[in-house]
């Protein structure tokens, strides 16, 4: 029933929108979206949750700490360009929140907290590039596998996806799709806390797995990192309450890791993983040897 659902509704939007493809499996998924207004629909969402931030009268970007300001931009920059989407406008922000979270919104908007690497609750060593770029890693997964407009596609009917499509069309994201983003993004503190599917998690997980190994970054960091993640406390706007403390993900993880360091060993003998890095100078090659796959 759900398939012959999903099979209508793309037929019936396949003039105005198209359904996606999942980057993992290749298998059609229902994605209501351009793919060429989600930059957009994220940078909505950036302009909100800056003003957020500031209004509380927090520090951003290199005003919040200039070294690993500089750090988390040179790690997106090497994801981005071994990315299925390196082309997407990638923007970086750090702001000085404590909270342990970091999130990519479409189109690449990248907003890491400070708390990611408190010295108590944090996930990360402070300045450890491994364990940022595996958290960068994932979050950007979480993007380029489009899971935001994948969401509200599922929890909107065709009718409603007919009238965001017409919105999306007219203003380059709707209104509706931006207030459904709450649900995905909940809003708890003013905050934008990332909150996606099972699914989608183990997704992220295995796509952000290979993103950093191709960009010379040691997954075995990601594997360590997750194991962590499950033993955490689990409040709810940290990285934690999505990591079952059984360890399933972290131990699904294992299971890419030899294909993930092969990528890992290679890219270092390519010299991927020195610094610095130079992703500006491969991006027109990957953008051509990686055509954008969902359309
Ligand atoms: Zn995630």
């Amino acid at each position: 029933m759900k398939k012959i659902l999903l099979i209508t509704a793309c037929a019936i939007l396949a003039l105005v929108e198209g359904c996606a493809k999942d980057l993992v499996t290749g298998k059609t998924t229902l994605n209501y979206y351009d793919i060429k207004n989600e930059p957009q629909l994220g940078a909505q969402v950036l302009a909100v949750q800056e003003k957020e931030i500031k209004a509380k009268g927090k520090r951003m970007d290199a005003d919040a700490d200039p070294v690993e300001y500089e750090r988390i931009k040179r790690i997106v920059a090497r994801l981005a360009a071994v990315s299925h989407y390196p082309n997407f406008p990638y923007e970086v922000h750090l702001a000085e929140v404590d909270v342990v979270n970091a999130w990519c919104a479409p189109g690449g908007k990248v907003m890491v907290y400070t708390g990611l690497w408190d010295p108590k609750k944090g996930l990360v060593e402070k300045g450890n590039d491994d364990q940022i770029a595996a958290v960068l890693a994932h979050e950007i997964a979480h993007a380029t596998a489009r899971h935001v407009t994948e969401s509200i596609s599922k929890t909107m009917t065709i009718a409603m996806a007919g009238a965001a499509v017409q919105g999306a069309i007219a203003a380059g994201g709707s209104s509706q799709g931006a207030d459904l983003f709450g649900e995905i993004f909940a809003n708890g503190l003013d905050l934008y806390i990332p909150s996606y599917s099972r699914k989608n998690e183990l997704e992220a997980d295995r796509i952000g797995l290979f993103y950093m190994a191709k960009a010379g970054y040691d997954p075995r960091a990601a594997v360590a990192l997750w194991k962590k993640a499950a033993t955490m406390k689990k409040d709810r706007t940290s990285i934690y309450a999505s990591h079952p403390a059984s360890g399933v993900r972290a131990r699904e993880l294992e299971k890419y890791l030899p294909e993930a360091m092969a990528m890992y060993e290679k890219a270092k003998a390519s010299g991927a993983g020195a610094e610095p890095s130079a992703p500006e100078t491969k991006k027109g090659k990957k953008a051509a040897k990686n055509p954008v796959r969902t359309r």
